[in-house]
């Protein structure tokens, strides 16, 4: 089934619904967003575009993005919604390597995507053919005549996530409406119910996990808001929640930090808040607990990744809002426990399943697991190996079934033969009052092989010597960091997670 029978059903449930706003203004009732859909299908069939061909999506979250995303799916297309953070060559790649006729973007960049795409991209092995369109005013306008939805299978590609490739060139995870479907489901039924009004925020890139969010809202008729500023702004996003009342939106763990450092200094809790949702990184135990004090019981954990999309496992609102739990503090710092459509398991490096305490590679299976990578059936082969994505994050399950991160398996320090997980290292050093944000890495080292170096950004002075002896009061004495750096901030992605390859290579240079 074509997803977008979603957007015709709630178009026919409810027209008058706010459909998508910009900052506190309506853009789109849900009529007129079925209508916007049906323009811009009719306008990419124009173009020659048949179901099954790829449309790239270039730009920045506005309100525009969701009607186009919708009408490609109403004329069968596919989706491939880009990082608007990307620089042409790299877009260039994308759409190349997609088979993008089109490239839809704004009207800024538009220029020096088509004078990179005129050279060739730059990769000879995949050049682009697409036509790059920023005039978008074919989005809004009269009600067309209707058009119907193209027959899509479950199985047929609908969206296609090109991976931050920290490690070579990116990869298009292929997503198709099972998945989408899956995941939304799994959304209303352990993160929260949405009802027709609810609000979900987009401070996060709509090209990204934070978009797949807006699916739910479509199926029951909630509104999708785009912010004024088009990205995150802690004091826009509280007033567009105060505003819009039980407005929920995904937030990297780095943005829940600024959000309560924006609440702190206002003095009082947020209103208007239904669920933050943050996943996407390690979310550390002070961090949350620190959230849940100043901002409220608003918080709800998803652990997922592009392969799967969101949808892995899930840390419910009441579990985070029941202290009186005797394993509470473990359950927090966990990444909550299976959703309904699949199966977690930990396995070692030979496949086999380990029992509950043991930690290994978490692998996981069922039906929202990516197709595959597009046009990449070694990669695809690498990832999922007897019907198991191997996600490439370390971690154990507790006999209840809670799951707790470790870290991803390359960051992982071996130093004097035994084995760090940066994640515990920087939990202990978060727990000191004067550290802001602090990232650990390993260095190269003659004598053990690996040193532990932490990266620390100090909310106020601190030395060396003051973070070594509080590591001495909660981690083992071979976990402490041999070397400290202070820098004013951590390199990130527009995601908000540390690119932890960029440190290391900056730790390279330094070192040198
Ligand atoms: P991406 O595919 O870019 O969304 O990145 C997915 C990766 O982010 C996962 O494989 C994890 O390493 C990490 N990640 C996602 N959610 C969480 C979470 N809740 N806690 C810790 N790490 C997470």
């Amino acid at each position: 089934m074509n997803l977008a029978h979603w957007l015709q059903r709630t178009a026919a449930l409810y027209p008058d619904q706010a459909a998508i706003a910009h900052g506190a203004d309506i853009w789109c009732n849900y009529a007129e967003l079925a209508h916007s859909a049906q323009r811009v299908a009719r306008w990419l069939r124009a173009r020659g575009l048949a179901p099954g061909d790829r449309v790239a999506l270039w730009m920045t979250n506005r309100p525009e993005y969701l009607a186009l995303l919708w009408g490609t799916w109403w004329a069968g297309l596919v989706a491939v919604p880009t990082n608007a953070k990307l620089h042409p060559r790299e877009v260039a790649w994308i759409a190349g390597h997609s088979g993008s006729r089109i490239v839809l973007c704004g009207a800024s960049d538009a220029a020096a995507l088509q004078i990179v795409l005129r050279q060739g991209g730059d990769d000879a092995a995949a050049p682009s053919p697409a036509e790059v369109v920023s005039d978008l005013s074919f989005v809004r306008g009269a009600a067309p005549a209707p058009l119907a939805i193209a027959p899509r299978a479950e199985t047929d590609a609908a969206w296609l996530f090109y991976t931050s490739g920290t490690t070579g060139r990116p990869k298009g995870v292929t997503l198709a409406a099972r998945q989408l479907r899956w995941m939304t489901m799994a959304y209303l039924a352990t993160v929260q119910p949405v009802a027709p009004g609810d609000a979900c925020l987009h401070p996060a890139p709509l090209s990204h996990g934070g978009g797949l969010y807006h699916l739910p809202y479509v199926l029951q008729g909630g509104v999708n808001v785009v912010p004024q500023s088009g990205g995150f702004d802690a004091e826009e996003c509280l007033a567009l929640a105060a505003h819009w009342r039980n407005a929920s939106f995904f937030a990297a763990p780095t943005i829940v930090r600024r959000l309560t450092e924006t609440a702190r200094r206002s003095g009082r809790r947020p209103v208007g808040l239904a669920t933050i949702v943050y996943g996407g990184a390690p979310m550390y135990l002070a961090d949350i607990e620190d959230a849940l004090a100043v901002i409220g019981p608003h918080f709800a954990q998803i652990y997922g990744q592009g392969e799967c999309p969101m949808t892995i496992t899930v840390l419910p609102r009441h579990v985070i809002n029941d202290p009186a739990q005797p394993r509470y503090r473990e359950r927090v710092a966990s990444v909550g426990f299976a959703q309904p459509m699949v199966e977690v398991s930990v396995r070692d490096t030979r496949g086999r399943e380990l029992p509950a305490g043991e930690s290994g590679e978490v692998c996981v299976r069922g039906g929202v697991v990516m197709e595959g990578y597009w046009n990449d059936l070694a990669a695809t082969q690498a990832a999922i190996r007897d019907g198991w994505l191997h996600t490439g994050d370390v971690g154990y399950l507790d006999a209840d079934g809670f799951l707790t991160l470790l870290d991803r398996s390359k960051d992982l320090i071996i130093s004097g033969g035994s084995n760090i997980y940066p994640r515990e290292v920087e939990e202990a050093l978060l727990a000191h009052p004067a550290v802001a944000e602090a990232s650990v890495i390993g260095r190269p080292d003659r004598e053990w092989g690996e040193v532990v170096v932490a990266y620390v950004v100090a909310r106020e002075p601190v030395t060396a010597e003051q973070l070594d002896a509080h590591c001495l009061t909660c981690i083992a004495r071979f976990k402490r960091p041999k070397h400290y750096c202070f820098v004013d901030e951590l390199p990130k992605n527009n995601y908000g997670k540390v690119l932890k390859t960029e440190l290391r290579s900056l730790d390279a240079r330094g070192a040198a």
